[in-house]
């Protein structure tokens, strides 16, 4: 890349492609140059004087904020695109917002809920279709290849691991399935980060995050985002961007690339206290199961450790306790605030049956495997043994 930042570098050593924890520090381009602050600045302005050098006209199209923030996003997934936005959801739409009426969407089943709701609720309207499936069944191809006999699917979509019971999908051999027919495949990667898994790598045509969760880390601003290398699809979101408004704030962007740069810190640490803390859990006589991607009791254990790096910092189990025993549980926890979201330094925990879910009917939570004792722990980066006494002294009291 050249910038005025890299000529003013020019002195210095050429050195060979950063790994992940140096790329996310130092990024480059900052459109500080004549100041020398390490840190950009918040480039609230809305609009820029015509013909610039770096070619910026107004922020809804693009702000300096938004490329430093795509420029790591993108080496962090080693992409040749990312395009940034307001939220995860509004990600999403620049994606859906893309298809045509009429177009088909093969759904994993196990989604998370404002994909579905989106999908079900607002883009059906609009002619855009959706099927669902499992996707960790042994039949999935079968299924595909019924679905696909009728019309040729748009998008395939995918979430690994889901939420909240972190199903792992193999995305590999989804994605020689779907280039094979030539279908495009999305994966919702919030939930591992490019740290953990590279969804690009593995076959597919977009990753998309959340960027409220993990990668800025630190639950104070909302983002998305979506990286790829087809620059066809690139065009497609910026063009959203633009066009739907889906572009996010210049202060947000800021604070997503100053809580990526620990991103690598963090998720260590995170991942660390989580492998601990699922298999404490598993070993307490008022849990009746756990799910952990790289626990050897989760049913795609071996998947998740070709594709993933680590285990992740989500882990959900069933308590042995009725709707109102787990809710006091959660309630009691001294460190994990009670809470939706996820990926943020704190810990908190979510009870999807009175929370997240109290809204889908009995039957479809039964068949989505959520109970009444069903919690879903977001573990933070706190230290390991109080959280563990945290969780030990709760669960004591359920017996
Ligand atoms: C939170 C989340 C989203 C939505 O992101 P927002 O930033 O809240 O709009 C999408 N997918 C997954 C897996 C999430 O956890």
């Amino acid at each position: 890349m050249t910038s005025p930042d890299s000529e003013e570098r020019s002195g210095a050593n050429p050195l060979p492609s950063p790994g992940p924890a140096t790329a996310v520090i130092h990024h480059g381009e900052s459109y500080a140059s004549e100041t020398g602050a390490v840190m950009a600045p918040v480039f609230t302005s809305s609009t820029f004087a015509h013909g610039n050098a770096a070619g910026f006209d107004y922020t809804r199209s693009g702000n300096p904020n938004f490329r430093i923030l795509e420029d790591v996003l993108a080496r962090l997934e080693a992409s040749h695109h990312a395009t940034v936005f307001a939220s995860g959801v509004s990600a999403m739409t620049a994606v859906l917002s893309s298809l045509r009426q009429g177009d088909l969407v093969l759904c994993e089943e196990n989604l998370y809920g404002c994909t579905v709701r989106l999908l079900e609720q607002v883009f059906a309207r609009f002619g855009v279709r959706s099927a669902w499936l499992d996707f960790t069944t042994p039949q999935w191809m079968e299924t595909l290849d019924e679905l696909g006999a009728h019309q040729q699917p748009a998008l395939i979509w995918l979430e690994s691991p889901t939420n909240p019971l972190l199903k792992v999908i193999d995305l590999k051999a989804v994605c020689a399935w779907a280039r094979a027919a030539g279908v495009p495949v999305l994966v919702d990667n919030t939930f591992a980060t490019p740290l953990l898994q590279r969804p690009l790598a593995l076959g597919a045509t977009l990753s998309l995050a959340s960027t409220t969760k993990y990668v800025n880390g630190h639950s104070d601003a909302l983002g998305g985002v979506v990286c790829c290398d087809d620059p066809i699809w690139y065009e497609r979101l910026r063009f959203a961007q633009k066009a739907l408004g889906l572009q996010p704030s210049p202060f947000d962007s800021w604070l997503i690339t100053r809580g990526v740069k620990t991103l690598p810190l963090r998720l260590d640490r995170q991942c660390a206290n989580a492998a601990v803390l699922a298999d404490d859990l598993a070993d307490h006589p008022a849990v009746a199961w756990v799910r952990y991607p790289f626990r050897a009791d989760h049913p795609q254990s071996a998947v998740a450790r070709k594709q993933m790096r680590l285990g992740g910092a989500m882990i959900t189990a069933s308590l042995r306790a009725n709707e109102a025993e787990s809710y006091a549980f959660c309630k009691g926890l001294c460190y994990f605030t009670m809470a939706e979201s996820l990926g943020g330094v704190e810990s908190l925990i979510c009870h999807p049956a009175t929370m997240t879910h109290a809204s889908v009917d009995a039957r479809t939570r039964e068949h989505l495997g959520i109970d009444a004792g069903l919690v879903r722990f977001s573990v933070g980066a706190e230290g390991c043994h109080d959280l563990l006494a945290d969780i030990r002294t709760c669960l004591d009291r359920l017996r």
